[in-house]
């Protein structure tokens, strides 16, 4: 129970890798809010947690108060958030229209920037953690995602400086990013179809479990990437 009665929040909860943060989270003790555009899924799966659904579509600022003021309501406050929402669509950068970019950047980047102002205001008596779901991408030339790679790039630079500024501020939250590589979920399986080397969600749920828990209590502002050395040996996975 290394999370026992903490209230974790995570966006896009309802599939894949948000789906096993939130059913390791309340294995360990975690009181979870699964949020996401997708209510079917994000409400069965709330249920077998015992857990709390909300719709929430990150990019939108007025759903992230409604979600937040829902949080306080039920739980009294918020000790961890998973900023995890995503999508992703293959075009080249030759071939990526400017609404594109901006629709990646909008969920990846506008979706992490209001979950961390939210989480700030929420945490900055009682501390907490957040932990950004960045990517590989972010580091490393993937030429089929120029713009989920680009958001997931600004996603890395924002953790570093709230992690910064909360350290400076003196407020006890923490900060961090996890780097996964790729990793069999649906999101994966639209731009990758041979799974046969990829991770599996627990492999990055074990990675955010240790960084909402207080193992990690001096790691801020870091990076995690999550590929078994796959980019390392030059395979995709
Ligand atoms: P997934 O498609 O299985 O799950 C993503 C979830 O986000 C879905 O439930 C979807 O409904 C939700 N979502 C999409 N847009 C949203 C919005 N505007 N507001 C709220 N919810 C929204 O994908 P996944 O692979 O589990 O991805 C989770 C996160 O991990 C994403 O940020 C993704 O970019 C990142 N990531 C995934 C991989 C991988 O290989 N699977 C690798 C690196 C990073």
């Amino acid at each position: 129970m290394r999370l026992k009665d903490k209230v974790a929040l995570i966006t896009g909860g309802a599939s894949g890798l948000g789906q096993m943060d939130a059913e390791l989270l309340a294995a360990e003790g975690a009181r979870v809010v699964i949020t996401d555009i997708d209510d079917k899924a994000g409400q069965i799966l709330a249920s077998t947690l015992n857990g709390l659904f909300l719709h929430h579509d990150v990019t939108s600022e007025s759903d992230w108060q409604r979600v937040m003021n829902a949080v306080t309501e039920h739980y009294g406050g918020l000790d961890i958030l998973v900023n995890n929402a995503g999508i992703v669509q293959v075009a080249d950068i030759e071939s990526t229209s400017l609404e594109l970019y901006q629709r990646m950047n909008a969920v990846h980047n506008d979706g992490t920037f209001l979950g961390c102002r939210y989480a700030i205001e929420a945490m900055r008596e009682r501390g907490g953690s957040i932990i950004n779901m960045s990517s590989l991408t972010a580091i490393r030339g993937y030429p089929l995602v120029p713009s989920y790679a680009a958001a997931k790039g600004a996603v890395l630079a924002l953790t570093h400086t709230v992690a910064v500024h909360c350290r400076q501020k003196g407020y006890p939250i923490r900060c961090n990013a996890v780097l996964p590589g790729p990793i069999a979920t649906p999101l994966a399986l639209t731009v990758i179809e041979d799974a046969s080397g990829m991770g599996q969600p627990e492999d990055v749920a074990q990675m955010v479990l240790f960084l909402a828990s207080d193992e990690s209590k001096h790691v801020s502002g870091a990076q995690f990437v999550i590929d078994n050395a796959g980019s390392m040996v030059g395979g995709e996975a």
